[in-house]
């Protein structure tokens, strides 16, 4: 065993969703790490989705920013053919200048931040502490704005404070769970495990979806109410109404504990009668009457709700209307029972915590009171305060574009695929003066428009502390050396402003050091005794040295010092009165309404094995056959209306931009809906950043664009040939700009790309000798009656590029020339069936459904029809599919059920 393999795991936390598990990280020799869920965190227990599990996939330093640069020109290009070079300390002394001369010239206004949730706590602390105590404005907002700030604003008209009531234990405690606008399946996968592990134990505990899709969260649900998009609020109103009728009020908490219900009920009851509510929800009125009894009857439930809820015009609304069935049943601040909001980003929590988000102040404190400005400036000694809200995501961008914002830096995010009208966001960032982007990832849509590239550290090689969607603050620890010029962002943040003359506020040295900071801040002045008590309280870890701060067990807040973990005070609420807030939520449809040119509704999201624009994600091989191209899923009905096939390519377009994306077919939309996953952006796709196509229209309260409603229109995207393309080594972008359409996923030592092209006479023998020709023997095919192409090169052997094309979308499956890319040597049979595209049956696994395991879909049909799995649990037994994550559980199920049907 050499000195790497001896070294032990490293306990840190999973940097993708909200669920926030423990992850135990071991690097062994060669640069691969080992990764396992570590058993104690209670987020997982020891489960990883299957994200979680490909971790160790994506630590190599290949597509690294690995040094500052700063640029004279920015046209576009991608980073790595950059010459500008620059040392730290030449890049830090630009920024600042810049960053001063703007403000000198034109005011804090006109300079901004634009930050992420995948940020650690210490690095959000520095940047807010650095816009708002010094510069004097609130211009600093978070990606989190786009996922759940509508929960935020929620919480915060609720509860007077931005406090998640429930844990993860609180779903295993249920007897009925309601997700609402949430796949939790995919989503947040290790939450629902835990919910799918809760029901084996517990069979009368229930679960209701509530989803315009039919998810793959649905297969275990006992009720699924696929509603009209955004008509959550009618359809919560509509419970209230009915708990109402039922005699459900707990009239001691709404007496205690509550304010403001006769308004709310008098909105709620217009309208609330169950054919109405069916009616504007497009829900049959007996699905909708279940629903409404089992949650009457059900004192222990929890209303789990996501982006499905929180991205819409309504999402502030929609959360209180779902807050106010809670606060009216008392169903709140009691094991099992509670409306809980999770997060979508590792750290949105923690960034919350901070005051990240352009409305917010420091430590759950408020820009909008003049109490609270005064306690933050005073604790900080800043030079001033921020007094009112900054500019909120869209708007930020909007002030880009109009050149009332100067100069912005972007950190751990990529705004130009995630942020809706993403194209007009891509002008803006065009002719901004100065645009700084920190990243790890040297290409990403938005770097490539960035004066200077700052260098980041990445996942295992930071440190520091987020928090998940239970408050459960969790340690990243650093397990990896950190390339030599990679830095903390609060490292970089803390230099720029020492650089600006701020030292006194700035001068830390350690993650440690902040930490304590925020937490002596958490718990100043934060005092029952002056009537002004905050929740967030973090007291009892102000004082960690450096060995205790190392070594920090996961630990949920609020936690004053000398009281137990978690301990909330009794039903009182941060409000004036200590009372929660009803607050009347009026229906109201999305914004923009279909019509004549763009009838339909688009509608966007994540899938299983992605993770957001994929810069992390996508450059795992186990990770991406699972949905290896961007897709567009489309009701078979509207498939026949509009013209399409399933597996061809179509054009969505919406009034703010295009996309060009595979066919799905899928039974599982409603009507008159597509659905378009988000993670494509350049890098990976000719075409395919949803954002483009978002509506900018946000909710008036919270700022949360409204993702799940644009208008839109869908048509074929008619080309002459569809084929792939599998080779070792990414292609240049000028290699595939003459296709009409690419994407590109990674693959165990090979890139595949799917292509398409225009033009009858396209002539590929020339394209694949121009792109993939080069040492070894070429070969290749023509059919000239069906128009197909084929062609492979091998070298000493190994298989190094092969390309597919044809008039039809029908081309052999990738898996298994994929796999000969990891082979040392083709075998003669092998290389004899390249063009063939296919070995004999045996060695045929077909798509991948468990990315964990790589088991295909044909070797699980084959383990369903010849040895009889006809359980989840036997194909696991037998093949091992599924029996690490679960995540391709629902999968499963709906693979035995289509196998059963056909033998029937
Ligand atoms: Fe990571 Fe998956 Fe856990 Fe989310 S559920 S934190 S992606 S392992």
């Amino acid at each position: 065993m050499t000195m790497v393999e001896a070294l032990p795991a490293t306990r840190t936390t999973c940097p993708y969703c909200g669920v926030g598990c423990g992850v135990l990280a071991t690097p062994r020799a060669g640069g691969t790490v080992d990764i396992a869920g570590d058993p104690v965190h209670p987020a997982n227990f020891g489960r990883l989705c299957s994200k979680g599990s490909a971790l160790g996939e994506t630590v190599s330093l290949e597509g690294r920013l690995l040094r500052p640069h700063i640029r004279s020109h920015v046209d576009g290009i991608a980073a790595e053919r950059l010459e500008e070079q620059v040392g730290w300390d030449e890049a830090l002394d630009y920024v600042a200048e810049k960053f001063g001369r703007v403000i000198a010239r034109h005011g804090a206004e006109a300079v901004a931040l634009y930050v992420s949730g995948q940020l650690l706590t210490e690095d959000y602390y520095v940047a807010n502490k650095l816009v708002k105590g010094w510069w004097g404005t609130a211009n600093i907002d978070t990606n989190s704005r786009l996922c759940m700030s509508s929960a935020v604003a929620g919480h915060k008209r609720a509860f007077g404070e931005d406090v998640v009531p429930c844990s993860y234990e609180d779903l295993e405690t249920a007897d009925l769970i309601v997700l609402v606008g949430s796949n939790t399946a995919w989503c947040h996968p290790v939450v629902y495990q835990r919910i799918v592990a809760a029901r084996e134990r517990r069979p009368e505990l229930k679960l209701v979806v509530i989803d315009p899709r039919r998810t793959p969260t649905c297969d275990i649900a006992d009720l699924h109410l696929p509603l009209r998009s955004g008509s959550d609020v009618a359809l919560f109103n509509g419970l209230l109404s009915h708990l109402h009728a039922q005699g459900c009020a707990d009239q001691g908490f709404i007496e205690r504990h509550t304010q403001g219900l006769d308004a709310a009920l008098r909105v709620a009851l217009e309208g609330g009668e169950l054919e109405a509510v069916a009616q504007a929800c497009g829900i049959d009125a007996p699905r909708l009457q279940a629903f409404y009894e089992l949650f009457a009857a059900t004192p222990r439930v929890v209303t789990m709700f996501s982006q499905g809820v929180n991205q819409a015009s309504s999402g502030t609304d929609k959360v209180n209307s779902i807050i106010n069935c809670h606060l009216y049943t008392g169903r709140i601040g009691k094991p099992g029972a509670g409306p809980f909001s999770i997060t979508g980003q590792p750290n949105a929590m923690g960034g919350r915590e901070v005051g990240g988000l352009a409305n917010m102040l420091a430590a759950h404190m408020d820009l909008d009171n003049p109490r609270h400005r005064q306690r933050v400036q005073a604790f900080w000694d800043s030079p001033r305060i921020a007094d009112k809200t900054g500019l909120k995501a869209v708007e930020l961008f909007e002030a880009i574009g109009q050149g009332r914002v100067k100069a912005v830096w972007i950190i751990a995010t990529n705004p130009l695929v995630s942020l809706p009208d993403a194209d007009r966001a891509r002008e803006a960032l065009r002719r901004c003066e100065l645009v700084v982007v920190s990243d790890c990832v040297a290409d990403t849509d938005t770097a490539r428009l960035a004066h200077v590239l700052l260098p980041a550290q990445a996942w295992g090689e930071k440190s520091g502390t987020v928090t998940n969607s239970e408050r459960c603050i969790s340690r990243q620890r650093a397990f990896l050396p950190s390339p030599p010029e990679a830095k903390p962002d609060w490292w970089a943040i803390c230099e720029v402003a020492k650089r600006l003359g701020y030292p006194e506020g700035f001068n830390f040295n350690s993650a440690q050091e902040i930490f304590s900071e925020h937490a002596r801040l958490s718990a100043f002045e934060n005092d029952a005794a002056q009537g002004d008590e905050r929740v967030f309280n973090l007291s009892g870890l102000d004082a960690l040295s450096e060995v205790q701060y190392d070594e920090l067990e996961p630990v949920r807040w609020p936690l004053r010092r000398g009281e137990p973990s978690a301990a909330f005070p009794q039903f009182r609420f941060t409000t004036p009165d200590g009372r929660a807030r009803f607050v009347p939520t009026v229906p109201r449809p999305p914004v923009n309404a279909p019509d004549e040119e763009f009838p339909l509704v688009l509608n966007t999201g994540r899938v299983r094995d992605q993770w957001h624009t994929m810069t992390r994600s996508g450059r795992s091989p186990r990770l991406s056959p699972h949905r290896p191209e961007p897709f567009v899923e489309v009701h078979p009905q509207d498939l026949l209306a509009y013209g399409l096939r399933d597996g061809e390519l179509a054009r969505i377009s919406s009034r703010w931009g295009a996309a060009v994306a595979r066919v799905q077919a899928s039974g599982e939309q409603r009507r008159g809906n597509l659905f378009l996953p988000i993670h494509w952006s350049d890098a990976f796709a000719a075409d395919a950043r949803v954002g483009a196509l978002v509506n900018p229209v946000v909710d008036p309260v919270s700022g949360e664009p409204e993702f799940k409603h644009t208008p839109a229109r869908i048509e074929a995207f008619a080309v002459d040939w569809y084929g792939f393309v599998l080779v070792r080594d990414v292609l240049n972008a000028t290699d595939l700009a003459e296709l009409a359409y690419w994407a590109r996923a990674s693959g165990a030592q090979f890139q595949r790309y799917e292509i398409a092209s225009r033009g009858a006479e396209q002539d590929w023998p020339a394209w694949a000798r121009a792109h993939l020709s080069g040492r070894g023997d070429w070969l290749d095919y023509a059919d000239a009656s069906a128009g197909a192409y084929r062609a492979a090169r091998v070298a000493d052997g190994r298989l190094e590029a092969c390309i597919f094309v044809s008039p039809r979308p029908d081309l052999p499956e990738r898996e298994w020339l994929g796999s000969l890319f990891s082979r040392e040597r083709l075998e003669a049979g092998e290389r004899s069936s390249l063009l063939a595209g296919r070995p004999s049956l045996d060695g045929d696994t077909g798509a991948t459904v468990c990315a964990c395991f790589g088991v295909g879909r044909r070797t699980l049909q084959k383990a369903i029809r010849e040895h009889g799995c006809t359980t989840p649990k036997q194909l696991g037994q037998r093949l091992k599919a599924g029996t690490n994550c679960g995540s391709c559980l629902p999968e499963l199920r709906r693979l035995i059920e289509e196998s059963m049907a056909a033998v029937e």
